[in-house]
């Protein structure tokens, strides 16, 4: 049996990033179930970076995040706009006095304007909107790939196609056992996305009650020169973001769904186009690709992230939801200080984020 300091489960970008910033002075093994990484919700993800996006905590960790991200030069501007329709208003001027204070480039726009800034609106389809001129597309592959090749760098190893199926403690160290192997570490790290709380079972943990939320996107053709700003109906109902001469489209879909390989919704696809042709003139008539994967909330959509409460040494780090990208390398740091037994890094606390908001003891 391989001796490791911790073994970290799940290879998307959760799993990789905290198995990057522990291998800085840990022995790391990181297990993945499928054959290649990234192949659940990180490699379905819509890449974008929205500081005025998620509640408190979510956005503190998006705030600290943005100098990492820009260091490693993964961004690249697309602004997002925010619409409210007809009775809206009050719900997107809501949403600017939430998110103002940590994101204040937001601006507040009346239908006219947000016409101008997006000349895909439909004349007098938005009654108000907010516009978030820094925000940014993110390049996840190059961004799950830094921190792959940073993990083996710093010595850590990768295991594929090792679904962990059994575990159990003897004399301080788990035995983790995947694929007919077994690998012993005091510290094992559940990053398994929309499997966090079966991983949590095989550990003898009690779930913190999860839930996986399905959420479909398309391609559809779009018009010559069509660019941002990224279009998001306030009220969820649909989004679409220019990308390379098509648009990417969402119903924003939420559909519980059991962990597994998400397919995409094709009646939420019918009623996303409804609305986005009501509201903008793409006029989309036929879909290029569609897909789906699992966002995967705790109840107060907050992360999850510190040691079980009953399980010696398995430490909790899920329920990233729609933001696991964007807060990522914030992320990381904290989950790996809190291994480490240290405090949440000064410049994400003096954020605003307490280890007890994202404590998987909150929940119960
Ligand atoms: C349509 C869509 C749009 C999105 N847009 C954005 C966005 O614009 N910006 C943003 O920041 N986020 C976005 N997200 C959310 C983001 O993609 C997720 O928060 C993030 O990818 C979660 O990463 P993860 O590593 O926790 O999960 P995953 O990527 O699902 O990784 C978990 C891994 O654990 C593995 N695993 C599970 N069980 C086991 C086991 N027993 N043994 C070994 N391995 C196991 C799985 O195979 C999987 O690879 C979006 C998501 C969707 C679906």
């Amino acid at each position: 049996m391989a001796g490791f300091d911790v073994i970290v489960i799940g290879g998307g970008m959760a799993g990789v990033s905290i198995g990057y910033e522990l291998a800085a002075d840990r022995r790391v093994l990181l297990l993945e179930m499928e054959q290649t990484l990234a192949f659940h919700t990180t490699g379905r993800s819509a890449a974008m970076f929205l500081e005025s996006y998620g509640g408190p905590a979510v956005r503190a960790l998006t705030v600290a995040s943005r100098s990492f991200l820009e260091s490693l030069d993964v961004l690249a501007p697309l602004p997002m706009l925010y619409i409210g329709r007809a009775g809206r208003g009050p719900a997107v001027r809501a949403l600017h006095d939430a998110v103002c204070t940590l994101a204040p480039t937001v601006q507040l726009l009346d239908g006219a304007q947000a016409e101008r800034v997006q000349p895909l609106l439909q004349h007098g389809a938005v009654e108000a909107a907010l516009l978030e001129p820094d925000a940014e597309e993110i390049d996840v592959h190059a961004l799950h790939q830094h921190y792959l090749r940073g993990l083996r760098e710093r010595g850590g190893s990768v295991r594929t196609t090792a679904a962990v199926e059994s575990a159990r403690l003897r004399s301080g160290e788990w035995q983790v056992s995947a694929a007919d192997e077994t690998w012993t570490a005091p510290v094992v790290v559940n990053a398994a996305g929309a499997w966090a709380d079966d991983v949590a079972a095989v550990f003898g943990a009690r779930p913190v009650g999860l839930q996986a939320l399905r959420r479909t996107a398309f391609i559809a053709d779009a018009p010559p020169g069509v660019s941002g700003p990224l279009i998001a109906d306030v009220d969820d109902a649909f989004y679409v973001k220019p990308e390379r001469g098509r648009v990417l489209c969402s119903p924003a879909d939420e559909t519980p769904q059991p962990p597994g390989d998400a397919r995409a919704d094709e009646l939420e696809i019918a009623r996303a186009i409804e609305v986005i042709n009501e509201v903008t003139t793409l006029d989309v008539q036929h879909v290029r690709s569609r897909w789906a994967g699992l966002r995967t909330f705790a109840a107060d959509r907050s992360p999850v992230v510190g040691f079980d409460d009953t399980q010696p040494g398995f430490f909790w780090f899920a329920g990233q939801g729609g933001y696991g990208i964007q807060l990522a390398p914030a992320l990381a740091r904290t989950g790996a200080a809190l291994v480490r037994g240290e405090s949440v890094p000064s410049d994400v606390a003096a954020l605003g984020l307490s280890a007890a908001a994202i404590a998987p003891t909150r929940t119960r």
